[in-house]
């Protein structure tokens, strides 16, 4: 690992100030992927702002009957929440799905949404890779491609991004509120907070240099039966091929989000209308533009499979 030096932040508006005015300077909040990434090289920051102390560890109603998610909460605290069981289970769930519990003791709400992707030639620094090192290219294109995007891909980097708690976060349309080093505040809903590769997979998300996540907020709940489902290659300890968070409504309408398959989580909005028609959606419709590869084609059966499951028992339970 490489020298760096350390600070703890008193407030969220000194947190951003201090990592906007050091060059390489860095949040870390429960570290369970960032001191991964320092010990093998793959980030060198030089400087730690240890944002734990900071006050956003709660889970508040919010205005108009939702919810507001510090970005300190534990992956554990929120799974078990129980407004977040109640109301939007399809969130505890797929926090669930993740990781295993001493990880999810640790792990915090934003450090979830901001880990970064376990595509494996990112993690070896002799392969090429854009993401890592821009301009070397992708090991992947040529390589083994089983876990990576089969959408929403480029020429330079087809990775996915491996939370399960950001596809429920995707379909219960969630928002991102943040402080930048100015103290200037901003809400980011979660649709466009995750930048797709194109020709700079080092950029993956609308976050500025400095820019705190101080809590992510879920609009009022929707109803419905809340599925989220994760198909991988070990039962447990393993990142998703595919995942599917579904709410599903009485009458057969709803939201679906995909993980496994993109750079970032897959609202398949195309797709919705179709639902209450009990129809099942097709790879074409839910997938549309993919660009597999030989390794990961798989996954477009798999994605139509598994929806189609997910569609069954949310209808069973409804
Ligand atoms: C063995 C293993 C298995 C795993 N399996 C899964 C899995 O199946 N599913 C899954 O979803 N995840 C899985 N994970 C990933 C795990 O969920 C993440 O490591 C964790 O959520 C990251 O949270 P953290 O608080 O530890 O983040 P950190 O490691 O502290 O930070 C991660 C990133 O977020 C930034 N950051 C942190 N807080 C803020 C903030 N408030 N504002 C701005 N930037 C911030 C940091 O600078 C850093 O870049 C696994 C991890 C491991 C090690
Ligand atoms: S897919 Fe992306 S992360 Fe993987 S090697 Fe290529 S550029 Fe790097």
């Amino acid at each position: 690992m490489k020298a760096f030096s350390y600070e703890r932040a008193a407030t969220p508006e000194a947190a951003a100030a201090a990592v906007a005015r050091v060059p390489d300077a860095k949040f870390i909040a429960g570290g369970t992927n960032l001191l991964d990434l320092m010990k093998l090289q793959i980030e060198t920051p030089a400087h730690l702002v240890d944002v734990n102390g900071l006050a956003l560890d709660r889970v508040e109603p919010a205005e108009g009957g939702g919810l507001r998610i510090g970005a300190l909460v534990r992956n554990t605290d929120l799974a078990a929440n129980e407004r977040v069981r109640r109301d939007y289970g399809v969130l505890s769930r797929a926090l669930l799905a993740g990781a295993s519990g001493q990880l999810r003791n640790r792990a915090t709400t934003a450090g979830n949404l901001l880990q970064r992707t376990r595509c494996p030639y990112f993690y070896d620094t002799r392969m090429p890779c854009n993401k890592r090192m821009p301009g070397s290219g992708c090991a992947a294109l040529a390589g083994m491609s089983r876990q990576l995007a089969v959408v929403g891909a480029s020429e330079a980097c087809i990775a996915t991004h491996p939370s399960d708690m950001a596809v429920a976060m995707r379909a219960l349309d969630a928002t991102v509120e943040t402080v930048r080093p100015d103290g200037a505040r901003r809400q980011i809903p979660i649709a466009d907070f995750y930048r797709l590769p194109g020709n700079t997979p080092q950029v993956e998300t609308e976050l500025s240099q400095g820019e705190l996540i101080t809590a992510v907020r879920l609009p009022a709940p929707v109803g419905g039966t809340h599925v989220y489902r994760k198909v991988r290659d070990r039962a447990s300890y393993a990142f998703a091929l595919v995942s599917v968070a579904a709410v599903v409504q009485a009458d057969g309408s709803g939201r679906v989000a995909l993980g496994g398959v993109a750079p970032r989580p897959w609202r398949v909005e195309a797709a919705e209308p179709e639902l209450p028609r009990g129809s099942r959606p097709t790879a074409e419709a839910l997938l549309a533009g993919a660009r597999p590869t030989r390794d990961n084609a798989f996954k477009l059966a798999l994605a139509e499979r598994t929806l189609a499951a997910v569609l069954a028992d949310a209808r069973r339970k409804t």
